[in-house]
């Protein structure tokens, strides 16, 4: 009888949470102590990068535990984006991990209080058509989260206006992934428009995208006009 794989344990998590924030940072996508990371633990509770420290320093044991009602365990203070990370958790059943940054494209074009529309094909892997740009709230308000939830409604990324981005994925490799693709994409855009009016795709063909994209990179992907050859030429 085959068993089916064991969550990882809070030690695993919370070093995953480290691992995370030490790819971003060798990625490029974040700066200093700005940005933080959540991984889902079960459906009561989280880990979340401790506030205002700096990544190459930290122990699984400053990574702290916060549960759902706002209580948090460990011996570092949470991220002062806990509400975020809570509210998001708490609202999309199928995310496990939420990546914020304030990478540098992305920013600078939330800065202009835009998201990034379909210029490219690619804006589909945030879910839907567009990523939406929510306006400017202070850092670590409810009502920041509050607008980043309306903002990610439908979608896997945004914008936070003067401020950052966030990503979630599935897991952490894909939150963190995802926000390495927004930052991408800002950049291309930005390129698109120093050289003059950026062709946009239109709703019709972002459907087309969005699903193909079901079954993109996949194995079991169907292609009736792609034939497998059973023997090597
Ligand atoms: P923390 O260090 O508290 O996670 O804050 C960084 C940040 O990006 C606030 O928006
Ligand atoms: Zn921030």
């Amino acid at each position: 009888m085959s068993e089916s794989p064991r969550p990882p344990g809070d030690e695993a998590l919370r070093a995953a949470v480290i691992g995370a924030c030490r790819e971003l940072a060798r990625r490029g996508l974040v700066h200093g102590t700005a940005g933080n990371v959540a991984v889902r633990r079960d459906s009561e509770h989280f880990f979340v990068s401790p506030t205002g420290m700096a990544y190459d320093a930290l122990e699984p044991a400053d990574v702290p535990l916060m549960d759902l009602q706002a209580r948090w365990f460990g011996r570092c203070r949470p991220s002062s984006e806990w509400r975020m990370h809570r509210d998001i958790l708490r609202g999309f059943a199928d995310v496990g991990a939420i990546v914020h940054t304030h990478s540098r494209e992305a920013t600078a074009l939330a800065c202009t209080g835009r998201g990034i529309p379909p210029f490219h094909y690619m804006v589909a892997v945030a879910g839907g058509a567009d990523i939406r740009c929510a306006p400017y709230r202070t850092f670590g308000t409810q009502a920041l989260s509050d607008v980043a939830i309306e903002a990610l409604q439908g979608r896997r990324a945004c914008l936070l206006a003067n401020h950052g981005i966030l990503a979630l994925g599935r897991d952490l490799e894909a939150a963190v992934a995802l926000a390495d693709e927004v930052e991408n994409l800002a950049a291309q855009y930005r390129a698109a428009c120093t050289l003059g009016d950026v062709r946009l795709l239109d709703a019709a063909e972002m459907s087309r995208v969005i699903e193909k994209f079901r079954s993109y990179g996949r194995q079991d992907a169907s292609d009736p006009e792609l034939l497998f050859g059973a023997e090597r030429p």
